[in-house]
């Protein structure tokens, strides 16, 4: 696939992005928390792209990649294979530039995830989960309809369009001593991770993922890709069984660790933004800050940037969270 090949973007791709993405995207606000910084022993400085254009940060990426495409591509349409996030930006990126969206979802994909790539606009083809592979499906699609994929992370606009995200952070709050960001596929921290090291040299670059989806730990350690099965956890936009190719040679350059976080410090974190800064932030989002909060050795007059991916979840199942202890 062309994907493959491409050359992994640099810092530039990451400025250029910056400048084709900005009237249309929301310069998300930085937040603190005094509690927070009791936690952690440190200065934390929250990105918060749960307040993002569609919810989470994906909405960078996916405009910087249709913007990025060629007046033919532009005509013959975008497909894609995310029904979470990444669809829902697509969509609406989509809708922006007057481009036709195909958002490739499951049969059993939950109704309010249709109803929203619907209202954007998309055209909604279905699979099923148990005898079809949504990625050849799409993949016959592009042959037989000459639609380009904008796949969820492993490409190179994208890539770059959401390290815009770190490049707002610091720009706003100055060089940072560490940078916490969670990790799927490897498409925001690959992204982030260009941003800090130039605009912040020395900053350390944390990728957090579920423990019970650590593939990226493993393969940083292995120095080459793992698969795992679908990892059993509440953070479904980390349910990634294996890192991209691109997002993995930029994560072992400049990436300096990966660690977990669990499902109940995840909880607990949700909990503790509801409580503490009244914000709405989804499961996949917590990691990063589950795992800055938990740190103790940076000092207290550190630095630390915070990745808030996003704020879409489901509100009865966010409210049986907050209840549960
Ligand atoms: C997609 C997503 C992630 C993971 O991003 P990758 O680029 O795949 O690593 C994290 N949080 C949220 C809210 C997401 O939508």
């Amino acid at each position: 696939m062309q994907t493959k090949q491409a050359k992994p973007p640099g810092f530039e791709a990451v400025q250029e992005a910056a400048s084709r993405i900005a009237d249309q995207i929301r310069r998300t606000p930085v937040l603190t928390s005094a509690e927070a910084d009791r936690r952690a022993g440190a200065r934390l400085f929250f990105k918060c792209e749960n307040f993002q254009r569609t919810g989470a940060f994906k909405f960078r990426g996916a405009l910087n990649a249709v913007r990025a495409l060629s007046q033919a591509e532009r005509a013959a349409g975008v497909i894609t294979f995310s029904s979470g996030n990444h669809g829902q930006a697509i969509a609406r990126a989509c809708q922006i530039e007057a481009v036709k969206a195909v958002v490739v979802m499951p049969t059993d994909a939950p109704a309010a995830k249709v109803r929203a790539a619907q209202s954007f606009g998309a055209e909604i083809v279905h699979y099923d989960r148990m005898t079809e592979d949504r990625e050849a499906l799409a993949k016959s699609l592009v042959q037989r309809e000459g639609f380009s994929l904008i796949p969820p992370f492993d490409h190179p606009m994208v890539i770059a369009g959401q390290g815009t995200s770190a490049m707002e952070l610091i720009e706003e709050v100055g060089r940072l001593d560490a940078l916490f960001v969670c990790l799927g596929g490897g498409g925001l921290l690959s992204g982030c991770a260009l941003a800090a090291s130039a605009l912040s040299p020395g900053c350390q670059v944390i990728g957090v993922e579920p423990e019970a989806g650590n593939d990226v730990q493993l393969a940083f350690a292995r120095g080459e890709p793992v698969s795992i099965d679908v990892p059993d956890t509440i953070a479904d936009g980390a349910r990634t069984t294996r890192v991209g190719d691109i997002t993995f040679a930029i994560i072992q350059q400049q990436v300096t660790a990966i660690e977990t976080v669990s499902d109940r410090s995840l909880i607990e974190t949700m909990r503790f933004f509801a409580q503490w800064m009244k914000i709405v932030v989804e499961p996949t989002g917590c990691l990063a800050a589950a795992a800055a909060m938990r740190q103790r050795e940076f000092g207290a007059d550190a630095k630390i940037g915070v990745l808030l991916s996003g704020g879409n979840v489901d509100l009865t199942q966010y409210g049986a969270w907050l209840a549960s202890s």
